[in-house]
Protein backbone atom coordinates (compact mmCIF):
# COMPACT_ATOMS: atom_id res chain seq x y z
CA UNK A 1 0.00 0.00 0.00
CA UNK A 2 1.62 3.80 -1.30
CA UNK A 3 0.13 5.15 1.63
CA UNK A 4 1.59 2.73 4.12
CA UNK A 5 5.42 3.34 2.50
CA UNK A 6 5.28 7.28 2.36
CA UNK A 7 3.82 7.66 6.04
CA UNK A 8 6.77 4.81 7.11
CA UNK A 9 9.31 6.99 5.26
CA UNK A 10 7.74 10.54 6.82
CA UNK A 11 7.63 8.98 10.52
CA UNK A 12 10.77 7.49 10.54
CA UNK A 13 12.52 10.55 9.25
CA UNK A 14 11.02 13.39 11.46
CA UNK A 15 8.78 11.25 14.18
CA UNK A 16 10.74 11.13 17.81
CA UNK A 17 8.52 8.36 19.14
CA UNK A 18 7.49 8.35 23.04
CA UNK A 19 9.51 5.19 24.55
CA UNK A 20 10.17 3.86 21.59
CA UNK A 21 13.38 1.85 20.08
CA UNK A 22 14.13 3.88 17.05
CA UNK A 23 16.49 1.09 15.83
CA UNK A 24 13.66 -1.34 16.25
CA UNK A 25 10.63 0.60 14.30
CA UNK A 26 13.60 1.50 11.37
CA UNK A 27 13.92 -1.86 10.71
CA UNK A 28 9.97 -2.84 11.06
CA UNK A 29 7.96 0.52 10.11
CA UNK A 30 5.20 1.79 12.10
CA UNK A 31 2.73 0.48 11.41
CA UNK A 32 -0.06 3.06 10.69
CA UNK A 33 -3.30 3.30 12.44
CA UNK A 34 -6.11 4.53 10.36
CA UNK A 35 -9.59 4.27 11.68
CA UNK A 36 -11.25 2.11 15.16
CA UNK A 37 -14.88 0.96 16.31
CA UNK A 38 -15.88 -0.24 19.20
CA UNK A 39 -13.01 -2.64 20.70
CA UNK A 40 -11.06 -2.81 17.21
CA UNK A 41 -8.32 -0.55 15.45
CA UNK A 42 -7.44 -0.85 11.87
CA UNK A 43 -4.07 -0.35 10.15
CA UNK A 44 -3.37 0.80 6.82
CA UNK A 45 -2.72 -2.82 5.29
CA UNK A 46 -6.24 -3.49 6.64
CA UNK A 47 -5.97 -5.75 9.46
CA UNK A 48 -8.14 -5.81 12.12
CA UNK A 49 -6.58 -5.38 15.70
CA UNK A 50 -8.46 -6.09 19.14
CA UNK A 51 -6.87 -3.50 20.86
CA UNK A 52 -6.98 -5.30 24.81
CA UNK A 53 -5.08 -1.92 25.90
CA UNK A 54 -7.92 0.51 25.46
CA UNK A 55 -5.23 2.63 23.11
CA UNK A 56 -2.83 3.37 26.23
CA UNK A 57 -5.64 3.08 28.86
CA UNK A 58 -7.85 5.36 28.24
CA UNK A 59 -10.43 4.31 25.43
CA UNK A 60 -12.86 3.35 28.89
CA UNK A 61 -15.72 3.85 26.52
CA UNK A 62 -14.31 2.44 23.14
CA UNK A 63 -14.00 3.67 19.77
CA UNK A 64 -16.47 5.35 17.33
CA UNK A 65 -18.63 7.04 19.60
CA UNK A 66 -20.21 9.56 17.66
CA UNK A 67 -21.91 11.76 20.32
CA UNK A 68 -18.13 12.17 21.67
CA UNK A 69 -17.50 13.66 18.25
CA UNK A 70 -20.58 15.70 18.37
CA UNK A 71 -20.25 17.32 22.11
CA UNK A 72 -16.22 18.19 21.03
CA UNK A 73 -17.81 20.10 17.45
CA UNK A 74 -20.74 22.17 19.50
CA UNK A 75 -17.83 23.28 21.52
CA UNK A 76 -15.55 24.16 19.23
CA UNK A 77 -18.19 26.18 17.48
CA UNK A 78 -19.77 27.88 19.95
CA UNK A 79 -16.39 28.28 22.17
CA UNK A 80 -12.95 26.82 21.26
CA UNK A 81 -11.04 27.90 24.16
CA UNK A 82 -10.67 30.57 26.23
CA UNK A 83 -8.84 30.44 29.91
CA UNK A 84 -9.52 30.51 33.71
CA UNK A 85 -6.29 32.59 34.61
CA UNK A 86 -8.12 35.67 34.63
CA UNK A 87 -10.77 35.91 37.26
CA UNK A 88 -12.75 34.26 33.69
CA UNK A 89 -13.97 30.36 33.52
CA UNK A 90 -16.22 28.62 30.94
CA UNK A 91 -19.47 26.78 31.13
CA UNK A 92 -17.75 23.30 30.36
CA UNK A 93 -14.99 23.52 32.74
CA UNK A 94 -17.40 24.59 35.46
CA UNK A 95 -19.86 22.02 34.64
CA UNK A 96 -17.28 19.37 34.67
CA UNK A 97 -15.83 20.15 37.85
CA UNK A 98 -19.37 20.44 39.81
CA UNK A 99 -19.84 17.01 38.12
CA UNK A 100 -16.53 15.28 39.45
CA UNK A 101 -16.42 16.77 42.56
CA UNK A 102 -20.73 14.79 42.77
CA UNK A 103 -19.18 11.62 41.08
CA UNK A 104 -16.40 11.34 43.80
CA UNK A 105 -17.49 9.57 46.79
CA UNK A 106 -16.72 11.71 50.15
CA UNK A 107 -13.58 10.17 51.86
CA UNK A 108 -13.83 10.02 55.94
CA UNK A 109 -17.17 12.32 55.66
CA UNK A 110 -14.97 14.97 53.75
CA UNK A 111 -15.75 15.95 50.17
CA UNK A 112 -13.96 16.37 46.87
CA UNK A 113 -15.03 19.40 46.96
CA UNK A 114 -12.54 20.99 43.88
CA UNK A 115 -10.89 20.52 41.17
CA UNK A 116 -7.38 21.59 39.07
CA UNK A 117 -7.50 20.84 35.51
CA UNK A 118 -4.73 19.86 33.58
CA UNK A 119 -3.97 18.15 29.99
CA UNK A 120 -2.21 15.02 31.28
CA UNK A 121 -2.06 13.07 33.95
CA UNK A 122 1.86 14.27 34.19
CA UNK A 123 0.75 17.82 34.33
CA UNK A 124 -1.46 16.93 37.38
CA UNK A 125 1.05 15.17 39.26
CA UNK A 126 2.95 17.82 38.56
CA UNK A 127 0.49 19.97 39.63
CA UNK A 128 0.18 17.44 43.31
CA UNK A 129 3.72 18.26 43.91
CA UNK A 130 3.01 21.96 44.38
CA UNK A 131 -0.17 21.64 46.25
CA UNK A 132 1.47 19.33 48.62
CA UNK A 133 3.96 21.93 49.57
CA UNK A 134 1.52 25.02 49.33
CA UNK A 135 -0.31 22.59 51.89
CA UNK A 136 2.02 22.29 54.22
CA UNK A 137 3.45 25.92 53.94
CA UNK A 138 0.34 27.39 54.93
CA UNK A 139 -0.08 24.97 57.90
CA UNK A 140 3.10 26.00 59.11
CA UNK A 141 4.78 23.10 58.42
CA UNK A 142 7.41 23.96 55.35
CA UNK A 143 9.41 20.96 56.42
CA UNK A 144 6.95 18.20 55.01
CA UNK A 145 8.50 18.19 51.22
CA UNK A 146 9.52 14.70 50.87
CA UNK A 147 7.05 12.66 48.96
CA UNK A 148 7.19 8.47 48.64
CA UNK A 149 6.58 6.64 46.25
CA UNK A 150 7.14 2.81 44.91
CA UNK A 151 9.25 1.03 42.97
CA UNK A 152 8.20 0.27 39.14
CA UNK A 153 5.24 2.78 39.67
CA UNK A 154 4.34 4.98 37.11
CA UNK A 155 3.47 8.65 37.45
CA UNK A 156 4.59 10.44 34.32
CA UNK A 157 7.00 11.82 31.95
CA UNK A 158 7.33 15.02 33.20
CA UNK A 159 10.30 15.76 35.37
CA UNK A 160 8.51 15.87 38.43
CA UNK A 161 6.50 13.02 37.13
CA UNK A 162 9.40 10.96 35.92
CA UNK A 163 10.64 11.38 39.40
CA UNK A 164 7.65 10.35 41.76
CA UNK A 165 7.68 7.25 39.18
CA UNK A 166 9.57 4.24 40.06
CA UNK A 167 11.22 3.36 36.84
CA UNK A 168 15.24 2.83 36.92
CA UNK A 169 15.66 3.09 33.19
CA UNK A 170 13.68 6.95 33.43
CA UNK A 171 15.92 7.81 36.22
CA UNK A 172 18.77 7.06 34.30
CA UNK A 173 18.24 9.15 31.71
CA UNK A 174 17.08 12.04 33.03
CA UNK A 175 19.22 12.33 36.28
CA UNK A 176 16.50 11.88 38.27
CA UNK A 177 14.68 11.70 40.79
CA UNK A 178 14.35 15.25 41.92
CA UNK A 179 15.16 16.03 45.32
CA UNK A 180 12.52 15.20 48.38
CA UNK A 181 11.49 12.12 46.11
CA UNK A 182 12.11 9.04 47.37
CA UNK A 183 10.56 5.19 46.68
CA UNK A 184 9.54 2.39 48.24
CA UNK A 185 9.62 -1.03 47.32
CA UNK A 186 5.79 -2.11 45.27
CA UNK A 187 3.70 -4.52 46.91
CA UNK A 188 4.57 -7.70 44.23
CA UNK A 189 3.43 -10.47 45.76
CA UNK A 190 4.15 -13.33 43.37
CA UNK A 191 7.10 -11.55 42.26
CA UNK A 192 8.83 -10.62 46.35
CA UNK A 193 7.07 -12.81 48.44
CA UNK A 194 9.01 -15.09 50.92
CA UNK A 195 8.88 -18.75 49.84
CA UNK A 196 5.41 -19.85 51.36
CA UNK A 197 5.02 -16.57 52.63
CA UNK A 198 0.79 -15.70 52.40
CA UNK A 199 -0.89 -12.75 50.32
CA UNK A 200 -2.36 -11.05 53.53
CA UNK A 201 1.40 -11.28 55.33
CA UNK A 202 3.43 -10.20 52.13
CA UNK A 203 0.67 -7.25 52.02
CA UNK A 204 0.77 -6.19 55.28
CA UNK A 205 4.56 -6.19 55.41
CA UNK A 206 5.10 -4.26 52.60
CA UNK A 207 2.91 -1.74 53.57
CA UNK A 208 5.07 -1.26 56.46
CA UNK A 209 7.86 -0.74 54.23
CA UNK A 210 6.57 2.54 54.06
CA UNK A 211 6.43 3.33 57.87
CA UNK A 212 10.05 1.99 58.21
CA UNK A 213 11.64 5.02 55.28
CA UNK A 214 8.58 7.19 57.19
CA UNK A 215 10.89 6.59 60.47
CA UNK A 216 14.11 6.79 58.35
CA UNK A 217 13.38 10.38 56.78
CA UNK A 218 11.50 11.24 60.32
CA UNK A 219 7.84 12.14 59.51
CA UNK A 220 8.06 15.58 60.46
CA UNK A 221 9.58 16.39 56.72
CA UNK A 222 7.61 13.40 54.93
CA UNK A 223 4.39 15.38 53.01
CA UNK A 224 2.77 12.69 50.72
CA UNK A 225 2.57 9.45 50.05
CA UNK A 226 1.62 8.66 46.37
CA UNK A 227 0.45 5.46 44.44
CA UNK A 228 -2.18 3.80 41.82
CA UNK A 229 -4.51 1.80 43.69
CA UNK A 230 -3.27 -0.77 40.80
CA UNK A 231 0.14 -0.51 39.49
CA UNK A 232 -0.80 -0.07 36.02
CA UNK A 233 2.42 0.60 33.55
CA UNK A 234 4.45 -1.72 36.02
CA UNK A 235 2.95 -4.89 35.19
CA UNK A 236 -0.54 -4.96 36.70
CA UNK A 237 1.00 -5.34 39.88
CA UNK A 238 -2.59 -6.25 42.28
CA UNK A 239 -1.90 -5.62 45.92
CA UNK A 240 -2.91 -8.17 48.61
CA UNK A 241 -6.52 -7.14 50.46
CA UNK A 242 -4.09 -6.37 53.40
CA UNK A 243 -2.10 -4.00 51.86
CA UNK A 244 -4.09 -0.54 51.17
CA UNK A 245 -5.95 -0.52 54.83
CA UNK A 246 -2.65 -0.48 56.39
CA UNK A 247 -1.09 1.69 54.20
CA UNK A 248 -3.96 3.70 55.68
CA UNK A 249 -3.47 3.56 59.31
CA UNK A 250 0.41 4.33 58.24
CA UNK A 251 -0.58 7.90 57.03
CA UNK A 252 -2.94 8.54 59.40
CA UNK A 253 -0.99 7.67 62.26
CA UNK A 254 2.03 9.93 60.93
CA UNK A 255 -0.68 12.91 59.24
CA UNK A 256 0.87 12.56 56.03
CA UNK A 257 -1.55 13.16 52.63
CA UNK A 258 -2.67 10.41 50.70
CA UNK A 259 -2.34 10.69 46.92
CA UNK A 260 -4.31 8.14 44.57
CA UNK A 261 -3.38 8.43 41.03
CA UNK A 262 -6.50 6.85 39.61
CA UNK A 263 -4.86 7.93 36.14
CA UNK A 264 -5.28 4.16 34.99
CA UNK A 265 -7.80 2.89 37.84
CA UNK A 266 -10.40 5.75 37.65
CA UNK A 267 -13.46 6.25 35.77
CA UNK A 268 -14.91 2.78 36.29
CA UNK A 269 -11.68 0.74 35.37
CA UNK A 270 -11.68 -1.18 38.63
CA UNK A 271 -15.69 -1.66 38.23
CA UNK A 272 -16.33 1.79 40.47
CA UNK A 273 -16.03 5.25 39.47
CA UNK A 274 -12.69 5.60 41.51
CA UNK A 275 -10.38 2.56 42.74
CA UNK A 276 -10.46 4.52 46.45
CA UNK A 277 -13.58 3.29 46.17
CA UNK A 278 -12.33 -0.51 45.62
CA UNK A 279 -10.06 -0.08 48.37
CA UNK A 280 -11.95 1.61 50.81
CA UNK A 281 -8.69 4.14 50.78
CA UNK A 282 -9.11 7.73 51.90
CA UNK A 283 -7.23 10.07 49.57
CA UNK A 284 -6.77 13.89 50.20
CA UNK A 285 -5.56 14.00 46.26
CA UNK A 286 -7.06 11.86 43.43
CA UNK A 287 -5.14 12.13 39.95
CA UNK A 288 -6.82 11.86 37.01
CA UNK A 289 -6.75 11.80 33.33
CA UNK A 290 -7.24 9.13 30.19
CA UNK A 291 -10.81 8.39 31.05
CA UNK A 292 -12.31 11.11 31.71
CA UNK A 293 -12.34 11.53 28.46
CA UNK A 294 -11.81 8.36 26.77
CA UNK A 295 -9.01 9.60 25.48
CA UNK A 296 -11.11 11.50 22.60
CA UNK A 297 -9.46 15.10 24.19
CA UNK A 298 -5.96 15.29 26.12
CA UNK A 299 -7.68 16.20 29.57
CA UNK A 300 -6.25 15.32 33.47
CA UNK A 301 -6.45 16.67 36.94
CA UNK A 302 -6.55 16.33 40.66
CA UNK A 303 -9.69 16.05 42.83
CA UNK A 304 -9.04 18.25 45.52
CA UNK A 305 -10.06 16.69 49.39
CA UNK A 306 -11.58 19.41 51.41
CA UNK A 307 -8.89 19.37 54.12
CA UNK A 308 -6.83 20.90 51.40
CA UNK A 309 -8.88 22.26 49.61
CA UNK A 310 -10.09 24.90 52.64
CA UNK A 311 -6.94 26.01 53.30
CA UNK A 312 -5.91 26.22 49.35
CA UNK A 313 -8.70 28.76 49.03
CA UNK A 314 -9.39 30.00 52.60
CA UNK A 315 -5.55 30.94 53.11
CA UNK A 316 -4.03 30.14 50.21
CA UNK A 317 -4.02 33.63 48.39
CA UNK A 318 -2.48 33.17 44.85
CA UNK A 319 -1.77 29.61 44.13
CA UNK A 320 0.91 30.43 41.35
CA UNK A 321 0.57 27.28 38.91
CA UNK A 322 -1.83 27.18 36.28
CA UNK A 323 -1.43 25.54 32.65
CA UNK A 324 -2.88 27.25 28.93
CA UNK A 325 -5.36 24.26 28.85
CA UNK A 326 -6.28 24.19 32.43
CA UNK A 327 -10.34 23.60 32.05
CA UNK A 328 -10.04 23.46 28.30
CA UNK A 329 -13.99 23.98 27.05
CA UNK A 330 -13.25 21.98 24.22
CA UNK A 331 -11.90 18.84 26.35
CA UNK A 332 -14.46 19.68 29.22
CA UNK A 333 -17.30 19.44 26.85
CA UNK A 334 -16.09 16.08 25.79
CA UNK A 335 -15.53 14.97 29.26
CA UNK A 336 -19.15 15.88 30.10
CA UNK A 337 -20.37 13.79 27.25
CA UNK A 338 -18.06 10.50 28.07
CA UNK A 339 -19.22 10.57 31.71
CA UNK A 340 -22.92 10.66 30.53
CA UNK A 341 -22.33 7.31 28.67
CA UNK A 342 -20.49 5.66 31.33
CA UNK A 343 -23.61 6.54 33.54
CA UNK A 344 -25.81 5.57 31.24
CA UNK A 345 -24.21 2.20 30.24
CA UNK A 346 -22.97 1.92 33.64
CA UNK A 347 -19.97 0.61 32.92
CA UNK A 348 -18.25 0.84 35.88
CA UNK A 349 -21.32 -1.52 36.84
CA UNK A 350 -20.86 -4.16 34.43
CA UNK A 351 -17.46 -4.28 34.82
CA UNK A 352 -17.75 -4.92 38.86
CA UNK A 353 -20.57 -7.58 38.35
CA UNK A 354 -20.74 -8.97 35.08
CA UNK A 355 -17.63 -8.41 32.81
CA UNK A 356 -15.12 -8.22 35.02
CA UNK A 357 -15.54 -11.57 37.39
CA UNK A 358 -15.87 -12.86 33.70
CA UNK A 359 -12.65 -11.95 33.19
CA UNK A 360 -11.34 -12.71 36.35
CA UNK A 361 -12.39 -16.42 34.99
CA UNK A 362 -11.13 -16.77 31.62
CA UNK A 363 -8.03 -14.99 32.13
CA UNK A 364 -7.60 -16.95 35.75
CA UNK A 365 -7.66 -20.45 33.49
CA UNK A 366 -4.48 -18.79 31.83
CA UNK A 367 -2.24 -20.23 34.60
CA UNK A 368 -2.76 -23.72 32.95
CA UNK A 369 -0.60 -22.54 29.93
CA UNK A 370 3.49 -23.90 30.61
CA UNK A 371 4.80 -20.56 30.54
CA UNK A 372 2.10 -18.72 32.79
CA UNK A 373 3.52 -18.22 36.49
CA UNK A 374 0.56 -16.65 37.34
CA UNK A 375 -2.53 -15.09 35.76
CA UNK A 376 -4.77 -12.53 37.67
CA UNK A 377 -7.15 -9.34 37.39
CA UNK A 378 -8.46 -6.92 38.80
CA UNK A 379 -11.60 -5.06 37.05
CA UNK A 380 -10.70 -4.57 33.33
CA UNK A 381 -6.75 -4.79 34.32
CA UNK A 382 -5.26 -8.31 33.91
CA UNK A 383 -1.48 -9.43 34.19
CA UNK A 384 -0.10 -12.73 33.76
CA UNK A 385 3.46 -13.45 34.80
CA UNK A 386 6.09 -15.75 31.97
CA UNK A 387 8.36 -17.87 33.89
CA UNK A 388 11.13 -20.27 33.10
CA UNK A 389 9.85 -22.96 36.04
CA UNK A 390 6.36 -22.54 37.34
CA UNK A 391 7.57 -24.12 40.74
CA UNK A 392 10.37 -22.47 41.76
CA UNK A 393 8.79 -19.11 39.74
CA UNK A 394 12.04 -18.64 38.06
CA UNK A 395 11.90 -16.05 35.26
CA UNK A 396 13.39 -15.69 32.49
CA UNK A 397 16.84 -14.30 31.61
CA UNK A 398 15.93 -10.71 30.82
CA UNK A 399 18.08 -10.96 27.55
CA UNK A 400 15.84 -13.72 26.24
CA UNK A 401 13.14 -11.09 25.91
CA UNK A 402 10.07 -12.91 26.40
CA UNK A 403 8.06 -10.44 26.90
CA UNK A 404 8.82 -8.81 23.76
CA UNK A 405 8.80 -12.05 22.06
CA UNK A 406 4.96 -12.65 23.22
CA UNK A 407 3.61 -9.25 22.36
CA UNK A 408 5.36 -9.63 18.63
CA UNK A 409 3.22 -12.73 18.24
CA UNK A 410 0.16 -11.17 20.06
CA UNK A 411 0.57 -8.29 17.24
CA UNK A 412 1.09 -10.29 14.65
CA UNK A 413 -2.47 -12.41 15.52
CA UNK A 414 -4.17 -9.21 15.65
CA UNK A 415 -4.10 -8.49 19.51
CA UNK A 416 -2.15 -5.31 21.17
CA UNK A 417 -1.12 -6.81 24.70
CA UNK A 418 1.36 -5.21 26.22
CA UNK A 419 4.72 -6.51 28.04
CA UNK A 420 6.11 -5.16 31.03
CA UNK A 421 9.44 -7.37 31.42
CA UNK A 422 7.67 -10.28 31.37
CA UNK A 423 4.23 -9.74 31.87
CA UNK A 424 2.07 -9.69 29.75
CA UNK A 425 -1.17 -6.87 30.56
CA UNK A 426 -4.04 -6.09 29.41
CA UNK A 427 -6.64 -3.44 30.05
CA UNK A 428 -9.66 -3.64 27.59
CA UNK A 429 -12.18 -1.08 26.85
CA UNK A 430 -14.95 -1.22 29.20
CA UNK A 431 -17.49 -2.11 26.91
CA UNK A 432 -16.15 -5.37 25.91
CA UNK A 433 -18.21 -8.10 26.14
CA UNK A 434 -18.28 -11.54 27.22
CA UNK A 435 -17.89 -13.07 23.65
CA UNK A 436 -14.93 -10.87 23.08
CA UNK A 437 -13.51 -11.71 26.12
CA UNK A 438 -13.33 -15.23 25.07
CA UNK A 439 -12.11 -13.91 21.43
CA UNK A 440 -9.11 -12.07 23.26
CA UNK A 441 -7.95 -14.98 25.72
CA UNK A 442 -8.10 -17.36 22.45
CA UNK A 443 -5.56 -15.06 20.88
CA UNK A 444 -3.59 -14.23 24.01
CA UNK A 445 -3.39 -18.51 24.28
CA UNK A 446 -2.81 -18.73 20.65
CA UNK A 447 0.74 -15.89 21.43
CA UNK A 448 1.62 -18.29 24.26
CA UNK A 449 1.83 -21.53 22.16
CA UNK A 450 3.84 -19.57 19.55
CA UNK A 451 5.96 -18.14 22.22
CA UNK A 452 6.27 -21.48 23.73
CA UNK A 453 7.17 -23.07 20.39
CA UNK A 454 10.03 -20.47 19.35
CA UNK A 455 11.31 -20.97 23.19
CA UNK A 456 11.71 -24.97 22.18
CA UNK A 457 12.89 -24.45 18.83
N1 LIG B 1 -0.14 8.27 36.18
C1 LIG B 1 -0.42 7.03 35.80
C2 LIG B 1 -0.85 6.03 36.82
C3 LIG B 1 -0.34 6.65 34.46
O1 LIG B 1 -0.59 5.40 34.08
C4 LIG B 1 0.05 7.63 33.51
C5 LIG B 1 0.14 7.28 32.08
O2 LIG B 1 0.11 6.15 31.69
C6 LIG B 1 0.35 8.92 33.96
C7 LIG B 1 0.23 9.21 35.29
C8 LIG B 1 0.79 9.97 33.00
O3 LIG B 1 -0.28 10.40 32.26
P1 LIG B 1 -0.05 11.16 30.88
O4 LIG B 1 0.59 10.19 29.95
O5 LIG B 1 -1.44 11.58 30.50
O6 LIG B 1 0.82 12.34 31.17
Amino acid sequence: NPLTTELQALDSAHFLHPFTDHQGLARKGARIITRADGIYVWDSEGHQILDAMSGLWCVNAGYGRRELAEAGYRQLLELPYYNSFFQTTTEPAVRLAARLSELAPPVGGRRFSHVFFSSSGSESNDTNVRLVRRYWDLMGQPRRKVIISRINAYHGSTLAGASLGGMSGMHAQGDLPLPDITHIQQPYWYGLAEPGESRHDFGLRAARWLEDKILEIGPERVGAFIAEPVQGAGGVIIPPDSYWPEVQRIVDKYGILLIADEVICGFGRLGHWFGYEKFGIRPDLVTFAKGVTSGYQPLGGTLINERIAQVMVEKGGEFTHGYTYSGHPVACAVALANLDILEREDLPGRVRTDTGPYLAQRFGELADHPLVGIAESCGFVAGLALVQDKASRQPFAPELAVGMLCRKHCFDNGLVMRAVGDRMIVAPPLIMDCGQIGEMIALIRLALDRTLADLRE
